[in-house]
């Protein structure tokens, strides 16, 4: 049986008025790289900050459970404490800190020194761009070295969940290829991922599994290599059909 890392049932999220998530089940299983998909406004961001507990204000109903409890209710801080590690749209790097120094920060949570020092050296390996520049400046890399910086950064917390938001977004298409080369090696390294994306076709072609989301709902989940043969998934989402 394979182990359950997050499991939303029922997910309805309102900001005021508008419903932007009506009611949505999902699960990733550990060591799954699963991705969900859909158009600009779907509701996928707000799914990311309900998992994230950044949504104040809002109204939010329904389970979300990871690592066998529920963490409805529960701030990003405490998250973050129980190894759930998120990558925002924009990334966030420390603009002003350099790629070894932000990477020191993404380890805050943990004191084996040993273990942080081989953690920096096996993500080296899988980011060798960021190992020729372990000194420079954050700020001064380019965007799709900052996205794999943050990316490196949330990796140093030893995620039993990373979620990543759109990594692919404002990146150019060799750019775009390389993040989801990294993203594959990062799953294949045994590393349970949610991935966002606009970008479907990379998307699934990287992922285990998929979940199509439209105006709130999941309209389609399933395997992503039969997703990706799906006449309704070619016409709609990969500009195919
Ligand atoms: P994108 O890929 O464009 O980020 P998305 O699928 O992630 O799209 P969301 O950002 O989750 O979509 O937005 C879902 C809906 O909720 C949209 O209609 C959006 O306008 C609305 N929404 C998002 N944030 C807020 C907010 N802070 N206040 C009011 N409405 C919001």
């Amino acid at each position: 049986m394979s182990e359950n890392i997050l499991k939303i049932s029922g997910l309805k999220i309102a900001y005021g008025g508008i419903q932007a998530v009506k009611g949505i089940d999902l699960e990733v299983n550990k060591g799954e790289l699963v991705t969900l998909i859909g158009a600009n406004g779907a509701g996928k961001t707000t799914t990311l900050k309900a998992i994230t507990g950044t949504l104040p204000g809002c109204k939010v109903e329904g389970q979300i459970h990871y690592v066998g409890s529920s963490i409805m209710g529960t701030n990003s801080f405490e998250l973050v404490k129980k190894n759930l590690a998120m990558v925002p749209e924009g990334r966030g790097v420390f603009t002003r800190m350099s790629i070894l120094e932000n990477l020191m920060m993404g380890a805050y949570t943990r004191s084996d020194k040993a273990g942080i020092q081989a953690d920096i050296d096996k993500w080296f390996g899988v980011f060798p761009r960021l190992k020729e520049r372990s000194a420079q400046l954050a700020g001064t890399l380019s965007g799709g070295e900052q996205q794999m910086l943050a990316m490196a950064r949330a990796l140093m917390s030893h995620p039993k969940l990373l979620l990543l938001d759109e990594p692919s977004m404002g990146l150019s298409p060799i750019m775009v290829e390389k993040i989801f080369e990294v993203v594959r090696t990062v799953s294949a390294q045994g590393v349970t991922i949610l991935l966002v994306e606009q970008n479907a076709k990379l998307a699934l072609q990287a992922a285990h599994r998929g979940y199509v989301m439209d105006s709130g709902l999941i309209t389609m989940n399933g395997n992503a290599k039969d997703m990706l043969d799906d006449p309704k998934v070619k016409e709609a989402y990969l500009g195919e059909g």
